[in-house]
């Protein structure tokens, strides 16, 4: 391990129990079920454990630990079950059958707008469609 000495220029060093309030660690602000959002890199460095007792040195240890701004961070997108049964509505409408209404597991052809089977009355496989006796929930996280 090369040993940089600490200095300005690079970003500042805190040791662990001195980081200054607003700043936290990558995975800390994952844990907030935050995104770093207006964050462009991290703005300080979390030093290692073992670097608080070389405090001349730059911790360049693989443990050190990257700051980002809590105030800079945004909340993480996550779709809620709302925008999810609208995906599995859309989902749907391109997967039912418009004359038997059967639910496919494939979006059918938009040109026909039907199964093959409602189209030139070729018989599907019994497993490309949902049984129509499925619960919601199963069609949902099919
Ligand atoms: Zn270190
Ligand atoms: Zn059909």
């Amino acid at each position: 391990m090369t040993r940089v000495p600490r200095s300005d220029a690079a970003l500042p060093e805190f040791d662990r129990g001195t980081v200054p309030e607003g700043l936290v660690t990558r995975r800390k602000l994952r844990d907030m079920q935050l995104s770093p959002g207006g964050n462009e890199g991290p703005v300080a460095i979390l030093r290692c454990r073992l670097c608080a007792t070389r405090p001349q040195w730059s911790c360049r240890h693989p443990t050190r630990g990257f700051l980002l701004r809590v105030d800079l961070a945004v909340p993480k997108r996550t779709p809620t079950l709302a925008q999810e049964w609208a995906l599995d509505k859309a989902m749907a409408a391109r997967q039912t059958c418009g004359d038997c209404g059967r639910r496919f597991y494939f979006c059918l052809s938009k040109k026909l707008g039907c199964c093959i089977e409602c189209f030139d009355g070729t018989p599907v496989d019994p497993s490309s469609y949902f049984a129509p006796s499925a619960p919601a929930a199963h069609r949902l996280a099919a």
